[in-house]
């Protein structure tokens, strides 16, 4: 037999062993139950709560517990966090709390220095939404004036479960979105109006 014969059976035994393996496998799936969940609606539990303490989703700020020290702001390396201070008669307050989740890479670097634990990770995944405007998430709403707390009594006081203030912030961003994409779509519609009738 020559060296070129071997070759080709030696191949098409190669290829003959590489289809018995692939059936194999597909015969041992195919005899175990099906582990496809069905995400979200019909998995067993929110996947949320399925996911490890440490996970490192939605960052959420309780501004209840926060001292507008802005260690945190200073702390993120791409500028995420955006805090406004101000003052009314003599009385110092935030007006805004606002973190770029779209631009957010999840490091953690901003949780590190927060002295009340204000500012933290959470399990919350699900933001996606139809522009990057529905990831601006304000944790002090329009319009609010929010006193600083006392660090020390921050520190005992209670807090929502980790995760729902972020999707508060979540829903609220989306449901500012859709205002915005109204408006716009009408300032749209009014400048091509404008363009027929010109
Ligand atoms: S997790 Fe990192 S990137 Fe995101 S806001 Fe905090 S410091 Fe900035
Ligand atoms: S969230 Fe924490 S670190 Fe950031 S301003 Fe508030 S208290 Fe300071």
């Amino acid at each position: 037999m020559t060296g070129a014969v071997r070759d080709y059976f030696r191949g098409v035994w190669s290829a003959g062993v590489t289809i018995f393996d692939g059936m194999v496998v597909t015969l041992a799936n195919f005899l175990r139950r099906p582990m496809t969940i069905q995400y979200p609606d019909r998995s067993p539990r929110p996947v949320v709560e399925t996911l490890p303490v440490r996970y490192r989703g939605v960052l959420e700020v309780d501004p209840a517990l926060c001292t507008a020290c802005k260690l945190c702001e200073n702390a993120c390396p791409i500028g995420c966090i955006f805090i406004g201070i101000e003052k009314r008669d003599k009385v110092r307050g935030m007006t805004e709390f606002a973190v770029d989740a779209g631009k957010c890479m999840y490091c953690g670097l901003c949780v590190e220095p927060c002295p009340t634990g204000a500012i933290r990770m959470t399990p919350q995944f699900e933001g996606a939404c139809e522009d990057l405007d529905g990831l601006v998430l304000r944790y002090v709403p329009e319009g609010a004036f929010v006193e600083p707390a006392k660090a020390k009594a921050a520190l005992e006081a209670p807090t929502p479960p980790r995760g729902r203030l972020a999707r508060s912030a979540l829903a609220r961003a989306r449901r500012e979105n859709a205002a915005l994409r109204e408006r716009l779509q009408g300032a749209v519609t009014a400048r091509q109006a404008a363009g027929k009738a010109g």
